[in-house]
């Protein structure tokens, strides 16, 4: 008897059916992040049985789904968050899609949705961003941030595996995240809600992650602070900023060495590909003779014992939507720690330096393997 597969993803097989009149960019200074969404979708239906579909771009519009689908009920559904640069000469470049693609791939096996082949996805990433080129704002700073997400789709209220799924991609131009400079935030150092625990799904990019730290992110913007730095146990281990990785710099005052440190990938920390590449590259520029880069837990008390004897140096979170973003001050339980920034700046100076790291190579200043010409 022939063993009989399910199709794979197979971007040779894409279909394409464009809108009849384009869009316009709309003026670059008017881009609200995630407001204005490009012509079109990209996207793919799955099938237990029969696989993965002839994916298809197709004009952007609502869904059809089922009341009944899965992805309402049980919170089926994962998400992914990157971008589209137009370079110095006018070409596109990725920033990691491997990186995203194995991520997503990760976030989706875990909620029992399907699996495929990254290099196959990144094929017609390539393909989608290609046709929506005009779309993309070509001034520094600018992108098109793309939404790869994958849903459960097929109906009914059973508790149980999906048997129908639908991975698309959507795409919307997006300007700077701090137009007129840094600037940086205030913090609350939140215990009383947990983000994500050992054992959990923090790792993962899950939207059922996302709905319930808003709530506490409200509560903390009534105190006057703009995220919340996310603790974890009896020990205060810091973990995560809003949705960024958090990284501090400390300064040994004896022997005068500085430490880059950021929370270890223990299943509770979302592995972003900004902070693997900050890891990566200050690993590689970094003097190791001055500094030391360190997966480590950093617990609040230590940053506000090290902000009391001068020897905290910077803070930032770091993600897909600003790359860095420096903070000021963090409370905890109503005192406030204070992080110093460069004088007359927004930063502090290694903050400033890895997000150039970052922007030259996605501008294609540099070239660099992060980032290829598609
Ligand atoms: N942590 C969380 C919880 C996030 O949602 C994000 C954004 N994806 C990040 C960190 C940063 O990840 P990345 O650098 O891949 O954008």
């Amino acid at each position: 008897r022939l063993s009989w597969a399910a199709a794979q993803l197979d971007a040779s097989r894409l279909n394409v059916q464009k809108v009849s009149k384009a869009k316009d960019l709309p003026p670059p200074e008017q881009l609200v992040f995630g407001k204005s969404f490009t012509d079109h979708i990209l996207s793919i239906e799955w099938d237990a049985e029969s696989g993965w579909a002839a994916p298809q771009i197709k004009p952007y519009g609502p869904l059809a789904l089922d009341p009944a689908a899965v992805v309402f009920h049980y919170a089926f559904e994962c998400f992914e968050g990157m971008k589209a640069f137009k370079d110095i000469d006018g070409d596109i470049r990725l920033f990691r899609p491997d990186r995203n693609m194995a991520r997503l791939n990760s976030s989706s096996e875990r909620i029992c949705l399907p699996t495929f082949d990254s290099e196959e996805m990144i094929k017609l990433l390539k393909e989608y961003v290609k046709l929506e080129k005009n779309l993309i704002p070509d001034k520094k700073g600018y992108s098109l941030y793309l939404r790869p997400t994958m849903i459960g789709i097929d109906a009914g209220l059973g508790v149980g595996t999906p048997k129908k799924a639908l991975l698309y991609v959507i795409a919307s131009p997006v300007g700077p995240y701090y137009p007129t400079g840094f600037k940086a935030v205030r913090l609350e150092a939140t215990d009383y809600a947990v983000r994500a625990w050992p054992g959990g799904v923090g790792n993962k990019k899950l939207g059922a992650n996302y709905a319930p730290c808003i709530l506490p992110q409200q509560q903390a913007a009534s105190r006057g602070f703009q995220q919340n730095l996310w603790l974890f146990g009896p020990e205060g281990n810091i973990t995560e900023v809003g949705t960024m990785n958090a990284f501090f710099v400390f300064k040994d005052s004896t022997t005068g060495k500085k430490e880059l440190a950021t929370a270890p990938l223990d299943g509770t920390i979302l592995e972003g590909v900004t902070r693997d590449s900050i890891l990566e590259l200050a690993r590689e520029r970094l003097n190791p003779n001055e500094w030391k880069i360190s997966e480590r837990y950093c617990t609040i008390h230590e940053v506000a014992e090290a902000a009391k004897k001068g020897e905290l140096v910077e803070a930032f979170g770091a993600g897909t939507a600003a790359i860095v973003s420096p903070i000021k001050e963090i409370s905890y339980h109503n005192e406030p720690i204070y992080v110093p920034l460069q004088e007359g700046k927004e930063t502090g100076q290694l903050t400033e330096t890895v997000a150039n790291w970052i922007s030259e190579i996605q501008y294609g200043i540099i070239d660099h393997p992060y980032c290829q010409k598609i």
